[in-house]
């Protein structure tokens, strides 16, 4: 026999509604309005909760200037932006521009073309132009209901959800925006001297280009690599290059022991919730922000479903990067043309990606040869543990003099700081 509380069932409503309200009343507080955060607070205002994200800089994408970056679509079979709909959020907030083809440049110059049927990634801008994906989330959070807090300072121990982005450098990567004519278009280069240990891209999108080069090894005079890089994308693509502004960012990679630490639930990059191998970590930051948000709703348990969906693909990234860290070019030519054996065999340039990021058994085995051989253990202030891939020391092979073009562009980007203009290629003197 069940027993009825005092005032029956209609009472029983009025306290269900009456402690209802009480929870959505009251806060949730978020650090960080990036990626992560805004996934987060948009499905938990969206929700009826009460959503405060708070953030150190004057504005979302104020980390950022104006970089292109590629949101990827090879670690799902399910498309991103279908993903992100089914989660409440509209891709058509912001601007993207979807790829399905690429040039893809071996380290002996070679230039090959992955290509698949479906979209391969989408180009967005990030910063704080109301077109960047970080605007378009932010207004989805806002329309959502929640209230951002900018150029604030918060503990992250008052805070229900830590989003606050990557702490210390694993890779750095360094870039140029120029104004161009050349029609839209991605460049991926394997190249371990412009970028050591890494890649160099071009993205070019409505007359605006980016020229960027990833090191994966610290460097002493890093300005260099750009420099060469951008007189080897010159040589072999008609830019027509008007220099605007330089760009750079770093990358924190690392396997944090727990997701959720004293009831705080850790997401993006705050998490180590990033790409080891390559560094797309967009799609890890939205994701985990609204895997948070519904951990929060009651809807799921994070540690369980970030563990689930989310690790393993990390850990087959710190795989694929401990074995890209054993190479130099002679590995990378190997990687470029497999890429492309597997492309004529499967008939999809996608099939490598995905297989890239399958924890599979070979991967699973050398697992803890990785974790002794790349990661160090570390303890953070707030007490969490963190498996980190430190930024690694130059090779001998890292040391080399700029080309005579890779000087004048450096010269070139100097007189555009003082303000100068830059004479097109050719111009003569007289
Ligand atoms: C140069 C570069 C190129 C990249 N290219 C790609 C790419 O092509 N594809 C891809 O998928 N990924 C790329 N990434 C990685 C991607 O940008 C990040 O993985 C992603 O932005 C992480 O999202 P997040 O929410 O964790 O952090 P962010 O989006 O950086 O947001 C963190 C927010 O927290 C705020 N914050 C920081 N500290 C505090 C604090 N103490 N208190 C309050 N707020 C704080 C910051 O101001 C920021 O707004 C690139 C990164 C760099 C640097």
């Amino acid at each position: 026999m069940r027993t009825e509380p005092p005032g029956g069932h209609e009472a029983t409503a009025e306290r269900r509604a009456a402690r209802k309200a009480v929870e959505l009343a009251e806060p949730i507080h978020i650090l960080g309005a990036g990626l992560s955060g805004l996934a987060a607070a948009a499905t938990l205002a969206s929700a009826g909760r009460n959503v405060h994200v708070h953030d150190i800089r004057e504005d979302s994408g104020a980390r950022f200037d104006g970089d292109f970056q590629g949101i990827e679509n090879w670690t799902s079979d399910a498309d991103f932006f279908d993903e992100m709909r089914d989660w409440g959020l509209d891709p058509s907030e912001f601007k993207s521009d979807a790829f399905d083809v690429i040039d893809l440049v071996h380290p002996d110059d070679v230039i090959t073309q992955p290509s698949t049927d479906s979209v391969a990634f989408r180009v967005v801008q990030r910063g704080t132009e109301g077109h960047t994906i970080d605007q378009g989330l932010k207004r989805m959070a806002i329309e959502a209901g929640a209230e951002i807090h900018y150029g604030t300072r918060r503990e992250p121990g008052d805070c229900h959800i830590v989003a606050a982005g990557p702490r210390e450098s694993s890779a750095v990567a360094f870039g140029e925006i120029f104004h161009t004519d050349h029609p839209n278009h991605v460049t991926f280069q394997l190249n371990d001297k412009l970028a050591p240990g890494a890649y160099s891209y071009l993205i070019i999108i409505d007359g605006i280009g980016l020229i960027c080069t990833c090191l994966w090894r610290q460097q002493r005079k890093s300005t260099r690599h750009l420099n060469e890089t951008i007189a080897w994308y010159e040589q072999h693509y008609d830019l027509n290059r008007r220099p605007i502004k330089r760009v750079g960012g770093k990358g924190d990679f690392g396997l944090p022991t727990r997701y959720v630490h004293e009831g705080r639930y850790y997401v993006g990059e705050a998490g180590g919730l990033q790409d080891f191998m390559w560094g797309f970590g967009m799609r890890y930051a939205i994701t985990s922000g609204v895997l948070a948000a519904k951990a929060v709703l009651g809807e799921c348990d994070y540690e369980t479903e970030v563990r689930r969906r989310l690790v393993p693909l990390v850990r087959a990234s710190a795989i694929n990067r401990f074995l890209m860290n054993r190479v130099g070019n002679r590995g990378f030519k190997m990687v470029a043309r497999y890429w492309m054996w597997n492309q004529s065999r499967k008939g999809d340039g996608l099939a490598f990606m995905r297989w890239l990021y399958k924890p599979g058994l070979g991967r699973r085995t050398i697992w803890p040869m990785v974790r002794l051989g790349m990661l160090r253990r570390k303890q953070l202030t707030d007490g969490r543990t963190v498996h980190r891939m430190p930024f690694r020391k130059a090779l001998k092979r890292d040391i080399w003099e700029p080309g005579a073009r890779a000087m004048e562009i450096g010269e070139e980007w100097r007189s555009v700081q003082r303000g100068e203009r830059m004479k097109p290629r050719g111009e003569s003197d007289s």
